[in-house]
Parts: structure tokens; sequence; C-alpha cells
């Protein structure tokens, strides 16, 4: 499969009715202007000159609940985006919204576009934890979205977070199990961080949130892109996008510029431990073996793992995890 290219276009808060309290796309992003055609050209041809390949790009519409913009405004980005794939520059368009603005009437506007990838901000199967972290929607909201999108044949994927107010380990568990049982074709996980002007950072400084320790939240979240990805699913990102001196923006929690690496490296690290044999490994993937800054050297050592060129992975009795499924997240 060859590379996706994505040209992202940040229209933050666009649709929102309410404050998500980690949310605040103007700290996540540093964009707060809505782009117009001319500004949307710009960012398209800045971006297709990034890219060394340019036959498998797609526009991606974020920060937003893009759905839940005025219909003028929603048609006006996708009506640009169409006539960039007419043209033969893209390939399909995406955009993130939340469930509650998944509708018929929406559905029918979407039908008349080649809408990609719907990423649908779930964050959480608990009620309790959708009321806490102010979210737009309810449990119901969520399971008719993802009827209507799987109904109508519209590829989505869905967006989950460790660490919102009122959530534990059984609870974001319990959502990537609900997360399974759907017809998503990505997930997006990552946890909850602590950001400049949100209302979690008025909760933290009040010592009413506390965020997951870094540790705790690679641990969580290698756990789950295990569950997700031996069920088929593909995990699309683990951790939170921040730009350039966005990064200032972060008051606390596990924020880490290297986390999808940390993920991997611990995904690595849970595979390594629960092997029983000598293991062969091709030596091209002797890098992600030993993993971020090495953290794996040891218990590579304890586990007999032998790198060897041009050697197929082979592995005896194991338990739990698929190397060959493993092999996809790390390739
Ligand atoms: S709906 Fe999305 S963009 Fe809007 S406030 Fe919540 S997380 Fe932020």
């Amino acid at each position: 499969m060859s590379k996706e290219y994505i040209i992202p276009i940040f229209l933050p808060h666009g649709g929102c009715k309410k404050r998500c309290v980690f949310c605040n796309e103007y700290s996540a992003t540093g964009f707060g202007e809505f782009p117009k055609y001319r500004d949307l050209d710009k960012i398209f041809e800045r971006y297709l000159s990034y890219f060394s390949e340019k036959n498998n790009v797609y526009m991606a519409y974020y920060g937003s609940t893009f759905t839940g913009m005025e219909k003028e405004k929603i048609k006006y980005y996708l009506d640009y985006s169409q006539n960039k794939i007419n043209e033969g520059y893209a390939k399909g368009i995406r955009f993130s919204t939340s469930p509650e603005e998944i509708n018929e009437e929406i559905i029918d506007i979407l039908k008349n576009y080649d809408i990609d990838l719907v990423e649908l901000g779930v964050q959480s199967f608990n009620s309790e934890v959708l009321e806490k972290s102010n979210r737009p929607h309810d449990l119901e909201n969520v399971y008719k979205a993802i009827k209507l999108l799987e109904e109508n044949e519209i590829y989505f994927g869905l967006h989950l977070m460790t660490g919102l107010p009122g959530s534990n380990y059984e609870i974001e568990a319990y959502s990537v199990k609900e997360t399974l049982k759907t017809k998503a074709k990505t997930v997006r996980i990552h946890p909850s961080v602590v950001l400049k002007n949100t209302i979690l950072e008025k909760l933290y400084q009040k010592g009413e949130f506390i965020p997951e320790t870094l540790d705790e939240a690679v641990k969580k979240v290698s756990e789950f892109a295990i569950m997700i990805e031996k069920s088929g699913k593909k995990v699309i990102r683990y951790g939170l996008c921040l730009y350039g001196d966005q990064i200032r923006n972060v008051v606390a929690g596990p924020y880490h510029q290297s986390f999808g690496d940390l993920v991997k490296t611990d995904i690595i690290y849970k595979l390594i431990d629960n092997l029983e044999e000598e293991v062969k490994v091709p030596i091209k993937l002797k890098p992600q073996f030993l993993g971020y800054k090495k953290r794996n050297e040891e218990i590579i050592k304890d586990k007999s793992i032998i790198f060897e060129d041009r050697v197929d992975i082979e592995y005896g009795r194991r338990k739990g995890l698929d190397l060959e499924k493993l092999k996809k997240i790390l390739l």
C-alpha cells in the first residue's frame, strides 16, 4: 500500500456547540482564522511541494466539528476539495467531527463528495466521562452516528482518549472493546494532556484533575493499540499532535514529542516479554526492536532474540501477541 499524504486544514472550533474540557484548538494548532479559497490554495500548494509523491494525496479538515458548521460553509470546503479531486490532484476528503452532528441530512450532503474518512470524536463509551469532559454528545448520539455511517457505507474512524475526567483503565478498555464491535476502519488514540486556556487547566490548577503520568499513558495506549491492531483495525495515530511553538501550551500531563515511538517501544517490549523460545528477526527490524533510545536493549539480551540478515520472523510457541500484526505497526 503506498504512503498516504495528508494536507491538514485547520478550522479551529468550527461548528463546535460546546467546549470540551481538554480542548483549545487555538492552543493546539496555533491557527485562529478560517481559510478562504485563496488560503486553501496556498496551503495546498505548500504541502504538495513537500510531498515526494503526489499521487496519494488527501485533504483533511481538522480542529473542528466539521459537520456542525453551517451547511454553506461545509459545502464551501467540500466543493474546494472535490475540485482538487476532479482535477486529479487529490484522492479523497477527510474531516473530524462530533457524533451529534452526523444525521440523515448530513449524510445526504456527504454522498455528493469523495469522502475518504470521517473521523468521529467519541473519546469514551462512558456517559459519565462524556459529561465530565463537557462533550457535546451522549452515547445515543455515538451509536446513532456509527449506525448511519455504517448503513451508508461511509468509511469512518473513531477517536478515543485515555485519562479523561472520571475515566479509568476499565472504562477505557471497555471503550476499546466497543470500538472493535464497529466497522470503524481506523482508530486514533491519545492521552489527555492539559493545555493552556482549557477547562482542564482550571481543574488542574484547583487540584480537581490529576493527569496520567507519561509512563501510565504509554502502557495503556500500547496495550489498547495491540488490542486494536490484532482485531484488524488500524491505529493511525498515538498521542497528541502539536505543531512548533504550540508545544509551549502544554501545562501538564503525558505529552511527549516522541509519544508514538514510546508506545511502539512498549509494544515491542510486551511482545518480547511474552516470548518463550528463541526468535530470529530480520536485521532491518533491529532499530524498531531496540526502540526509543534503545530502551529494549536489556530485554533483547535476556530473551534470545537473534537478528539475522534475510530472515523472515521465525518463532516457536508464543503467548498472546501476533508478530505478523505487530510487523504492520512497525513497518
Ligand atoms: S468538539 Fe472537538 S474541536 Fe470542538 S471543542 Fe470538542 S474536541 Fe475541540
